[in-house]
């Protein structure tokens, strides 16, 4: 970036650089590291997990809390396994898997473009593929002491499904009629074959999700709704328009019991991919543990008495998704004046992991920096960093996505006042000690 004039910036071009930024300033990083890694499963470190938790409160907010027509649920992650057969999971919920026979390697049928050359053959690079197969991405646990088949288990593929199996409860202890919802944030595990893109096809990830219960005859306008808040959710956390589309599904690709589904599409820099998915999934699945179960999962009309099952329509976000789209899109590098340059993360302070950096220009004001940073940890995630020069430290801030920065220096201590700087702009702004906790509530406004 040195070579290049000030102001000019560079997005996020090479996923290498996230996933080294990511490790560096512990965001994310390879679970189980010290053993070499577990292919597709990830921590998150102490900035990662406030991302992420940002996140999911801000998905909790929107979506259930400020509804008076969605209840929420935290269902166990592992439910009875008949769950899983009523739900078609145990028959279908597969991808086509092939291998190659000359260096073993095994791929999914449909995205064998991404493959790469087989190192393993003379006189040609191409790969010696068998036929595809149905490989069931179900992963298996047992339950209790006993070996026979009957104690299997399936770690839940999504979570969705345990919300049809509380569908009833939840409706009776909540009093609520149809249309109104049930959302759950929790995780979901796939035995993918090739996770890949860092984050983005993991095994272990964790969803937001939403089933929405409706009559037939309005579920086109509960799916136009829905789709129109997760978009505006999305939006106002900053993934830009030139980032983010919407992708129906042509009828071929619904799954047969689906009427209608889009996806909510994000650009990474490796193209053009799902982040969530809206999708009218009718009667299908009430149907189906009703008939599985045994138990009536339908419902009176108060004033017909008509008795009908209803319509679902689902939103289904992934979590770890949504943090790495919002990642790519947050991050830049620019180039400053005097050929200096900085990596910066632009995440919304709604999202940002630290808000606020308390910063003594030197460590002899360390007890007054550190009354202002006791007062700012009780309403804000913030941070207090006395080593190296300012600028440094500013560098660092910056690129963890820190909106505000606040200096105390020598004059605070006559005149009161500290500077505070504005992770974007760069811009500062001398400021009454005792306003700052104002001036940050009116900048980060009320859900940071
Ligand atoms: P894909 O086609 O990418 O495998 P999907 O259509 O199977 O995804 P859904 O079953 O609709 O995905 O899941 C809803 C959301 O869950 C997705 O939009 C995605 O954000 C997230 N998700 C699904 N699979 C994974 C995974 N392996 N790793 C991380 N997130 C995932």
């Amino acid at each position: 970036m040195t070579s290049e004039l000030p102001g000019q910036i560079r997005p996020l071009e090479r996923m290498d650089d996230l996933v080294a930024l990511c490790a560096r300033r512990g965001f994310i990083f390879p679970s189980s590291e010290i053993y070499g890694g577990i292919n597709g499963f990830w921590d998150y470190g102490p900035l990662g997990v406030e991302l992420k938790n940002n996140l999911k409160a801000a998905w909790w907010q929107e979506v259930v809390r400020e509804r008076d027509d969605v209840e929420g649920i935290d269902s166990s992650i592992i439910c009875h396994p008949r769950t899983w057969e009523a739900s078609g999971h145990v028959e279908h919920f597969s991808d086509p898997m092939v291998d190659c026979r000359a260096c073993k390697k095994r791929f999914r049928a449909d995205q064998l473009a991404d493959a790469g050359p087989c190192p393993s053959r003379e006189g040609t690079s191409e790969h010696d593929w068998t036929e595809p197969r149905r490989f069931n991405l179900m992963l298996q646990t047992r339950i209790g002491a006993s070996e026979d088949a009957a104690a299997v288990a399936y770690l839940r593929a999504e979570t969705c499904q345990p919300i049809f199996n509380d569908f009833r409860r939840v409706r009776e202890v909540a009093r609520q009629q149809i249309p109104f919802g049930i959302a759950q944030i929790g995780k979901a595990f796939r035995n993918e074959i090739n996770p890949r893109n860092f984050t983005f096809r993991s095994r272990e990830f964790e969803q937001a999700e939403l089933e929405f219960f409706c009559r037939e005859t309005e579920r086109d306008r509960w799916f136009d709704h829905w789709l129109g808040e997760r978009l505006r959710f999305h939006r106002e956390l900053g993934l830009g328009p030139d980032h983010l589309r919407t992708r129906p599904h042509a009828p071929e690709e619904l799954a047969h019991y689906c009427k209608r589904a889009m996806d909510i599409e994000f650009r990474f820099p490796f193209g053009w991919q799902e982040i969530e998915g809206i999708h009218d999934r009718g009667d299908w699945d009430l149907s189906r543990h009703s008939e599985f179960s045994g138990k009536d999962l339908g419902v009176t009309d108060p004033e017909t008495k008509e008795h009908y099952v209803p319509v679902v329509i689902e939103t289904s976000v992934g979590i770890d998704r949504s943090c790495l789209a919002l990642l790519c899109h947050a991050y830049r590098e620019e180039a400053l004046e005097g050929g200096e340059a900085r990596t910066v993360l632009r995440l919304h302070p709604r999202l940002a992991p630290i808000k606020v950096a308390v910063l003594p220009l030197s460590k002899k004001l360390a007890e007054p920096a550190r009354r202002l940073e006791r007062e700012l940890r009780r309403r804000w995630n913030a941070f207090y960093d006395d080593a190296g020069n300012i600028g440094r430290r500013y560098r660092r801030q910056d690129e963890v996505g820190t909106p505000f920065c606040v200096t105390y220096d020598f004059d605070s201590e006559t005149d009161g006042r500290v500077t505070v700087r504005e992770r974007d702009s760069m811009q500062q702004e001398r400021i009454a000690l005792d306003g700052v906790a104002a001036w940050l509530t009116d900048r980060l406004g009320p859900g940071a």
